[in-house]
């Protein structure tokens, strides 16, 4: 599932745990907004893991249109258990 950065409050997100599909296909603004700050239909922050905010020295986007965010370490492999194309 992968990563993006919410265009609101800058963490890090996952596409499966918000609405970012819905948002990025249905939403008028089209922006990418994680759980806690979409209130479109995802009532806060999931709790699957923590928020963190978008850090360039540990973390960077992927250059494609999307703007997923890939894993630079492997502590954050770890911590999010998550498989990122990279
Ligand atoms: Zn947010």
């Amino acid at each position: 599932m992968p990563l993006f950065v919410c265009k609101e409050c800058q963490c890090i997100e996952n596409t499966a745990l918000s609405g970012y599909w819905w948002r990025i296909f249905n939403a008028l603004d089209k922006r990418a907004l994680c759980s806690g700050c979409d209130k479109t239909f995802v009532n806060g922050w999931h709790n699957k893991f923590s928020k963190e905010k978008f850090n360039p020295e540990t973390w960077e986007y992927e250059s494609d249109s999307r703007e997923f965010v890939k894993r630079k370490y492997k502590d954050n492999e770890v911590k999010y258990g998550l498989n990122i194309r990279i």
